[in-house]
């Protein structure tokens, strides 16, 4: 599954870290949040390092929908009921300054932004209410939005939230140009260096390990999606959510605004400029990563929803990404422990990182110079726990630990004949009394341990992506058992 975005040179890599060094602040991800913290700080004259697992734009950046909206969806509401409507206003002001950062930074670096109205639409009259909720909520925080009785689209649409001047973007044409402002400014970007541990140096320093070299550093900020470090427990407040996206060429008038559904399943609509017309882009599908019976069937759906609302269109390229949901709403972007400002995190973006990611590195610069913008106290990373959090954080580690009993149940349920599984296809069996995971990808069937080096949760098959998930946190990996993306720094065992 390979995304529209990706048409960067894929053979020009960026050299692993190599041993011996040290900075003040070490960046650890290459994806919006990273890079633009990065950013900041070599602006404001400090010493930077940039150390990324696989490559720049391989995260959920570089495989994002690409809009710039400060409506989204309606998670106005969501926040407005589960914190207030102050904390609301708080978050809005936050999105507005990632936003024109953003917004900004393009316009100054020959990033093509294309300027559109927003849209949160109700597929179903059972959802009209949430629209005009939505509508009121963020009337009420200051948004100009505007409610639509009837919308104009060629799927069914039964009203909607208007919010003008909103952007959409190619997000790796930002990553793209965000890294070459860093190497104008000689910070480096190390690629494939896997941050797998930070510990402590006699003289205060950090000690960064990686699959590559060790590294020290003053400041360590982790701007990996999920915080990569267990300590800080934020894979606990965290559910990693993996959505599907699908571009297409159509032989008809598409719609120009960016639309997002409210009600489930999501649909994500956005047009994209492309050299004869434009593309359209159809998201949605989502589910906690690991936990989909049938993750190809989730691609097929979109397509089929697409083709029946516009017939011609014919689907060029499927992907997929995810993200990480806070159980208290609200963004994290501050210290991993309380009372201790040498290790940093920034996540929690619920599929808004565009603005949010630009604003936790607002933060996390600000944090590190001393600048830190009014709002930043929204995205606290120790904030008393609201109870509706504490209700969300239980009802989450109930689903993990009924994950963790299944998975280690089903695989050690029964012998099973030894047989290759089919092309494409993956299982988990016993071994003796450990859960192996075999999978044929290429026509290479390949075992590893099935037990994710993370929590020790038993990962699943994807066959839509021909790689190992676990439904605990969200760690992925290979065919082959390498790492891909989540919590987890470790592959799976041989
Ligand atoms: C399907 C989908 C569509 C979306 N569309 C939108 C949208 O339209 N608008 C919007 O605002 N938001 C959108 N989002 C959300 C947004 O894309 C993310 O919130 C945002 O990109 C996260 O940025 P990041 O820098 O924190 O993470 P990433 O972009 O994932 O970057 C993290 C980087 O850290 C690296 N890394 C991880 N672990 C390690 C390690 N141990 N060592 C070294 N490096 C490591 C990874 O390889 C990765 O490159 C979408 C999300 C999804 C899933």
């Amino acid at each position: 599954m390979t995304s529209i975005w990706s048409t960067a040179d894929d053979t020009v890599t960026r050299p692993p870290l190599p041993p011996g060094q040290r900075h003040d602040v070490v960046v650890v991800g290459a994806g919006l949040t990273g890079l633009v913290t990065a950013l900041l700080l070599a602006e404001a004259g400090r010493d930077v390092v940039v150390v990324e697992g696989r490559r720049i734009g391989v995260g959920t950046t570089g495989l994002s929908t690409g809009k710039v909206s400060l409506l989204q969806s309606t998670r106005a509401g969501r926040i407005a009921e589960h914190c207030s409507l102050d904390a609301l206003r708080t978050y809005l002001d936050a999105n507005r300054a990632g936003q024109r950062w953003l917004l900004d930074y393009c316009a100054s670096h020959a990033v093509d932004v294309q300027h559109r109205a927003a849209i949160t639409y109700a597929q179903t009259a059972a959802a009209g209410d949430d629209i005009r909720a939505e509508h009121e909520i963020t009337r009420a925080a200051g948004l100009p939005t505007e409610y639509v009785h009837e919308l104009d689209t060629p799927f069914p649409s039964f009203g909607g939230v208007r919010l003008p001047d909103q952007a959409q973007l190619d997000p790796m044409a930002v990553l793209l140009a965000l890294a070459a402002d860093l190497d104008a400014r000689s910070i480096p970007i190390y690629e494939s260096t896997r941050v797998q541990g930070v510990g402590w140096e006699p003289r205060g320093d950090h000690l960064v390990r990686t699959d590559q070299a060790d590294l020290r550093a003053g400041t360590v900020i982790l701007a990996t999606g999920a915080p990569i470090l267990d300590r800080g427990g934020f894979f606990a407040r965290l559910t990693a959510q993996r959505s599907y996206l699908s571009a297409f060429r159509v032989g008809e008038p598409i719609p120009g605004e960016m639309f997002i559904s409210a009600d489930s399943p999501t649909r994500s609509l956005r047009t994209v400029p492309a050299e004869d017309g434009e593309l359209l882009l159809v998201g949605g599908n989502g589910h906690e990563v690991g936990r989909a019976e049938n993750t190809t069937e989730l691609v097929e759906d979109l397509v089929d929803w697409t083709q029946r609302v516009l017939p011609t269109a014919e689907p060029i390229a499927h992907w997929s990404a995810q993200d990480y949901t806070p159980v208290g709403e609200l963004p994290y972007a501050g210290p991993l422990l309380p009372g201790s400002d040498r290790i940093l995190i920034a996540t929690g973006y619920a599929k808004w990182g565009l603005t949010n990611g630009v604003a936790a590195a607002l933060a996390l610069a600000g944090h590190i110079t001393g600048a830190t913008p009014a709002w930043a106290p929204v995205f606290t990373t120790w904030r008393p726990p609201a109870l509706h959090a504490i209700t969300s954080t239980a009802s989450a580690n109930t689903a993990v630990l009924q994950y963790l009993t299944a998975g280690w149940l089903s695989g050690m349920r029964g012998d099973e004949p030894d047989d290759r599984p089919a092309e494409g296809c993956g299982r988990v069996r016993r071994q003796g009394l450990r859960p192996v995971a075999t999978a044929t990808v290429d026509g290479v069937t390949t075992s590893v341990s099935a037990v994710c080096p993370h929590l020790y949760g038993v990962v699943r098959w994807n066959s839509a992506e021909k790689s190992w998930d676990c439904p605990l946190h969200g760690s992925r990996f290979a065919a082959d058992g390498s790492v891909l993306e989540g919590p987890a720094t470790r592959s799976l065992m041989p």
